[in-house]
């Protein structure tokens, strides 16, 4: 199961009683970023919630996985139309035959392509969201029609 914040949600009590020191919300948040745990919602320890935390760290074990990029990329929701390898920033730098509206060669250098029907970030050293910028890019994102890339 992929870890948004939905997802995380369903297994917190949503009662926001801020014994945490926040609303259920904003634990959330937390969770996502990584800087708290699902064992610092007091709560979750009632036997009533039995299980959410096991739950709750089996979702957040996905980040693990997610590039450091920030990009989390989930494989079941893509259809594989390739918007996004079309508009990669750094696809359409790098990769000639992307600018030519075609999808990248084999062996070409690019960060992200459509593999076997699904999308992968087949180099995340080349996404340009590793570089220092001001507005750091989100097109994949932002361009993805079935919201199969997130940003966590
Ligand atoms: S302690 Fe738990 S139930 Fe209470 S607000 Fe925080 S996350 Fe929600
Ligand atoms: S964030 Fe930008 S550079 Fe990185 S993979 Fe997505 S579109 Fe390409
Ligand atoms: S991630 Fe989104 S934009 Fe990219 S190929 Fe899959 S469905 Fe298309």
């Amino acid at each position: 199961m992929a870890a948004n914040k939905e997802n995380i949600l369903e297994f917190l009590p949503r009662t926001d009683c801020e014994m945490c020191g926040m609303t259920c919300s904003d634990f959330a948040d937390y969770l996502l970023s990584g800087d708290l745990s699902p064992t610092d919602c007091p709560v979750l320890h009632e036997e009533q919630y039995a299980g959410h935390i096991e739950a709750l760290e089996e979702i957040l074990a996905t980040l693990a996985e997610k590039a450091a990029t920030g990009l989390l990329i989930e494989a079941e929701k893509c259809n594989g139309c390739g918007i996004c390898v079309a508009v990669c920033e750094y696809n359409a730098a790098n990769s000639e035959s992307g600018r030519m509206g075609r999808g990248p060669r084999v062996g070409e250098k690019v960060a992200l392509r459509v593999d076997d029907g699904c999308i992968k970030l087949v180099d995340e050293s080349l996404c340009t969201r590793l570089i220092q910028a001001a507005d750091k890019c989100s097109k994949c994102v932002d361009h993805c029609p079935t919201k199969a890339i997130s940003l966590i």
